[in-house]
């Protein structure tokens, strides 16, 4: 009897968690992996490489690093349409693929709301190669200062203030004493503008953490516009609205961190879907594709207790993964399946390399220990689906105060 072919789309959080433990099982199944680079990369630290503050090997490992080839096939092309009735996947340059089960864990995009300039001139931060643009672009802007002395070349600003915004400014705040001294810029001609819609800044966290890691950053010279849409980007400035006024922060440097949605291909897929998210069934499947599952930030799962969605994050991606793989299993064994439960661990948002205020198993941390225990949350998610070896070429040791 022909083998049962499982495949996996993705090797980010979701994906590769579910080939590591799937390979686990040793199920009578031929795996085949497909993800368009050869490394996965830790988006969590995306904004480490925007900033300057890490390189991009830093955050990625090479996906055979986790591979078991006895059971696993990797195959690096683009997805370019899953036809789901077919039970078949498009690649972009190795043709048509089989399935009989299938995990769909394609990860983000920007979202860029529809906003007129956003895709034009507004840098997203959601892979290594757009991180390293917003890195090398803002270099290239400062080194343009010292020819013409336009300082719009020294504004940055920074759309939105969510948890990718703030990580971001953590770092880049940081950094900042070197660029000046590596590109012999003024200090004091700087500007760092962070826009936001909303009123209030990172709400996800008590008010005393929040108003800490803000006041955090505007020490380090940030200024925070809240209650302000942004209406356009045009190439040297952001048009926000104030009251009923538009009034625009002139930059050189957009970068556009205001938010993500699920990979583009759920809706080309044919799958329904809000904002490329899927509300999956309880063991993660697509409503009426029992042999298709589909996780992390293309997925949507009900929180019961406040009747929104999870917010899509690294963490709940993992989990998923975990449950996936069980599932998978019983599946093929005609077992009965695991119902996905997700209890949040909390979160912690850094702000630079030993700052960060979070929230961890219903204790609230800041500064410091903040810091490093996010840096352990990160090396154990790295041990679990890396290995030891990845951990430790990888992984956050600076636990120093
Ligand atoms: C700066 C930043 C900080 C964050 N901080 C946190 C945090 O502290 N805690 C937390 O829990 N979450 C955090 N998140 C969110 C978290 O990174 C995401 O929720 C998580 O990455 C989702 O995992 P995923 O596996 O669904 O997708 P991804 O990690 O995006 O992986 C998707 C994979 O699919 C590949 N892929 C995409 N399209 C194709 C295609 N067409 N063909 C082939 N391959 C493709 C990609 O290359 C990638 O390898 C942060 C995100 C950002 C950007």
């Amino acid at each position: 009897m022909a083998k049962t072919k499982i495949v996996i789309l993705g090797a980010g959080y979701a994906g590769l968690r579910t080939l590591k433990q799937v390979q686990k099982e040793h199920l009578d199944a031929e795996i085949t992996i497909v993800n368009k680079n050869e490394y996965h990369y830790e988006a969590t630290y995306l904004h480490e490489v925007a900033s300057g503050a890490n390189p991009p090997e830093k955050i990625s490992f090479p996906i055979m690093s986790v591979v078991d080839q006895k059971q696993t096939n990797f195959i690096q092309d683009t997805v370019v349409m899953v036809n789901k009735d077919e039970k078949t996947v498009e690649l972009a340059k190795n043709g048509t693929i089989e399935f009989d089960y299938l995990v769909f864990a394609l990860g983000f995009e920007s979202e860029s709301f529809g906003i007129t300039g956003v895709d034009e001139f507004a840098l997203p931060m959601v892979d290594i190669p757009t991180a390293v643009k917003v890195r090398e672009h803002m270099h290239a802007q400062f080194a343009k200062y010292n020819e013409t002395k336009d300082e719009t070349l020294l504004s940055i600003v920074v759309c939105g203030a969510g948890f990718t915004s703030i990580e971001y400014l953590g770092e880049l705040t940081q950094q900042m004493p070197k660029l000046v001294k590596e590109y012999n810029l003024p200090a004091d001609k700087i500007s760092i503008t962070c826009i936001e819609a909303m009123p209030t800044l990172l709400p996800m966290f008590v008010e005393k953490l929040s108003t800490y890691g803000i006041q955090k950053l505007k020490d380090r010279g940030v200024k925070f516009l809240v209650g302000t849409p942004i209406k356009e980007v045009t190439p040297e400035a952001v048009v926000y609205q104030e009251n009923d006024e538009l009034k625009e922060v002139k930059a050189k440097t957009i970068v556009w961190t205001t938010g993500v949605k699920g990979s583009s291909l759920v809706g080309k897929s044919g799958f329904e879907e809000r904002r490329g998210r899927v509300m999956v069934a309880e063991d993660l499947t697509a409503p009426g594709y029992p042999t298709i599952f589909i996780i992390g930030d293309c997925s949507a799962v009900m929180d019961k207790t406040c009747d929104r969605p999870f917010p899509t994050t690294a963490q709940i991606a993992l989990k998923q993964a975990d449950n996936v793989a069980k599932n998978l299993a019983a599946k093929i064994k005609n077992q009965p399946i695991v119902p996905f439960t997700f209890k949040s661990q909390g979160s912690v948002c850094s702000i630079g390399n030993n700052e960060a205020i979070g929230e961890v198993m219903g204790h609230n941390l800041k500064g410091y220990p903040a810091s490093m225990m996010k840096k352990v949350i990160e090396n154990k998610s790295l041990m679990t689906t890396g290995g030891m070896k990845v951990m430790f070429e990888k992984g956050r040791f600076d636990l120093y105060h």
